[in-house]
């Protein structure tokens, strides 16, 4: 440092003032720079372990290491190297830790096994120090001790809502099997398919005879339970069809209904029938695109030329067509839930127009449907019956009550007939004919008074004569007929 502070005299005096100053500042700076390399010097003999501590700073930092070395003695401790048969597992702080380990390991061996089970082997201590990062951890112990237990084995476990299905040394195979559950509900359309039961995969130990038969356990998961439910019977139903129908032979449902006899089940009895409802239900979404008809809107166009309650389809109309985008849900196959997510229609229906009629109708308007026109005691029916020894044919039905009790048009229309009966037809006696349209007639005989006339048009119910015996009759009865275009039928086909 001296040549730096050495100026020659005659450079000196060469310079001006400013760069006197100038030199002169440049020389100070180099003292500092000087000491401040001297500093360092000295920190460097302190930390490199010499003995010139001057400063605060070395004197803490001295006293840290001085510290933590005695923290380090203190931890050691005395610990136990643990063997057995001679074979040395690992270390613990006592011998307490390493024997509650084996009665963790023969309890749990026993609980899966089923017997109660022992380890056996000579364990041994022996003395060592060490530091507590060096202890074994208890779960090494207790994974050693399962491996020397020949019956229990260390295995992927599957377990359906808590019932154990089997186990796979590896979780792949565990995995196919439940994927080939699956497999019959997903195809190209499935986005999502999902157990509805809880499905675990646990590592765990179980016993080494444990079901590992992939083929069993798919079985299993798919094994029918038989689920039973009830069916309320429909008309056209045969308990064959019913079978057929739910996936049973005809001896299965004979089983399941002991009490029902198969040849002889009704409209709205209950029979039992098998529900298929396999192990282990999957729940899947597809999502679908598909082409469906659009309904025609219905237009009413009022026609005042046809009575109320009529209708006459003027145009059917063209369905339309829409595109639908929809997500659907299936339990084992079967639909759930459909969730239309986008509809694009295609071609836009087009409307069916049918004609309404407005026009009142008249009270005499037949209705189509008959009354019975009075209500006694059936006397004779319609058709051949026997009469004093000979068979004749009876053209209508007797229906006999008291006297002059009111006898009702059957269905309103047109009185074409009301007077007494002559020639062939003197055995009516007094007798009404209504005419109802479409070829339908109404005949009641053996009246003994006529309440309308001919021409006159009645409604339904409208009295139209009382009861009596005239004619060829042997007691009071009102002698009813229905014809169709002339022809006699039974009535009773058409009374209500
Ligand atoms: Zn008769």
């Amino acid at each position: 440092m001296d040549e730096i502070l050495h100026i020659p005299q005659q450079e000196e005096k060469a310079q001006s003032l400013t760069d006197r100053v100038r030199t002169k500042m440049e020389a100070a700076s180099a003292v500092i720079r000087a000491n401040a390399e001297r500093l360092r010097r000295w920190s460097d003999a302190a930390t490199a372990g010499g003995g010139r501590i001057i400063s605060p700073v070395h004197f803490l930092a001295a006293a840290a290491v001085v510290g933590v070395a005695a923290v380090v003695t203190t931890v050691y401790t005395p610990a136990y190297v643990v063997a057995v048969d001679g074979v040395s597992l690992g270390t613990v702080a006592s011998p307490q830790v390493f024997e509650q380990a084996v009665e963790r390991v023969e309890a749990r061996a026993t609980e899966i096994l089923g017997y109660e089970y022992a380890l056996d082997g000579e364990i041994s201590y022996s003395l060592a120090l060490t530091e507590p990062e060096n202890l074994t951890p208890v779960a090494e112990f207790e994974n050693y001790l399962f491996d020397q237990i020949g019956d229990v084995m260390k295995n992927y476990v599957l377990t359906v809502n808590g019932q154990m299905i089997g186990a796979a040394q590896d979780q792949e195979t565990l995995n196919l099997i439940l994927d080939q559950v699956k497999a019959p509900y997903i195809n190209e359309n499935t986005i999502s398919a999902e157990f509805t039961s809880g499905v675990y995969i646990t590592q765990e130990y179980t016993a080494s005879s444990v079901n590992q038969d992939a083929d069993a356990m798919l079985a299993a998961l798919t094994a029918n339970t038989n689920g039973q439910t009830t069916y309320e019977v429909q008309k056209g139903d045969t308990f064959v069809g019913i079978a057929a129908d739910n996936g049973m032979t005809l001896s299965e449902l004979e089983a399941l209904n002991p009490d029902t006899d198969s040849s002889r089940i009704y409209v709205g009895q209950i029979v039992n029938v098998k529900e298929e409802v396999p192990f282990l239900s999957v729940k899947t979404v597809d999502h679908v695109t598909y082409t469906e008809e659009i309904d025609c809107p219905v237009v009413e166009v009022e026609d005042d030329t046809m009575y109320q309650g009529q209708s006459k389809v003027l145009d059917a109309g063209v369905p339309g067509e829409q595109v639908v985008t929809a997500d659907v849900a299936y339990l084992n196959g079967v639909e759930q839930e459909r969730t239309v997510l986008d509809t694009q229609v295609t071609r836009e229906a087009t409307n069916k127009v049918i004609a309404v009629g407005t026009k009142v109708r008249p009270t005499w308007y037949p209705t189509g449907t008959y009354i019975w026109p009075v209500y006694g005691t059936i006397t004779s029916r319609f058709g051949y019956r026997s009469v004093f020894g000979s068979y004749s044919y009876h053209r209508g039905l007797d229906i006999a009550t008291a006297y002059g009790t009111t006898i009702k048009a059957s269905d309103g229309g047109t009185v074409v007939w009301s007077g007494t009966g002559t020639g062939s037809y003197w055995s009516y006696g007094n007798y009404v004919v209504i005419d109802h349209g479409n070829g339908v007639r109404t005949l009641y005989a053996h009246c003994s008074s006529l309440l309308v006339s001919t021409g006159e048009k009645v409604y339904q119910g409208q009295p139209i004569a009382r009861v009596g015996s005239t004619g060829r009759s042997s007691g009071n009865h009102c002698h009813f007929e229905v014809q169709m275009s002339g022809t006699p039928v039974n009535p009773l086909a058409y009374l209500g």
